[in-house]
């Protein structure tokens, strides 16, 4: 798991199921997602909405005055339902002790007890060993 691959809404790109080359039913995608920041596209959930972010003023949301945003909110909300995730909560974790604490918690949380690999957040499965 890699800094770069953090994305500014506090989503960490290494667990998403884009990333892993497949989609939510299951299939395969053409091509495996670079990650958002890597990409730089406009993101789907936050940047699009967002000067800061569209115009690289910020890196993460959390250095923004409005965090957490209502786009923020939003996003955060359904992942948290969803996907047992909260990125406001990543982005605080992040502010409050470093990116790389971060990514060590994340290591741990999302690890393949069976082959030491990464989890999916979206799917729950581990698409090195199942
Ligand atoms: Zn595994």
């Amino acid at each position: 798991m890699k800094e770069e691959l953090i994305a500014p809404c506090g989503m960490n790109c290494a667990i998403c199921v884009a990333y892993f080359g497949y989609r939510m039913d299951g299939g395969r995608r053409k091509t495996a997602c670079s990650g958002c920041r890597i990409k730089n596209k406009d993101c789907a959930f936050v940047k699009k909405q967002c000067e800061l972010l569209s115009k690289h003023q910020i890196e993460y949301c959390f250095e923004c005055d409005h965090f957490p945003c209502e786009q923020l909110k939003k996003l955060d909300k359904r992942y948290r339902i969803r996907f047992n995730m909260s990125s406001i909560e990543n982005l605080e974790n992040i502010r409050d002790n470093g990116v790389r604490k971060f990514l060590k918690q994340q290591r741990t949380r999302y690890r393949c007890p069976e082959c030491g690999g990464t989890i999916c957040v979206h799917t729950n499965r581990c698409y090195s060993c199942s």
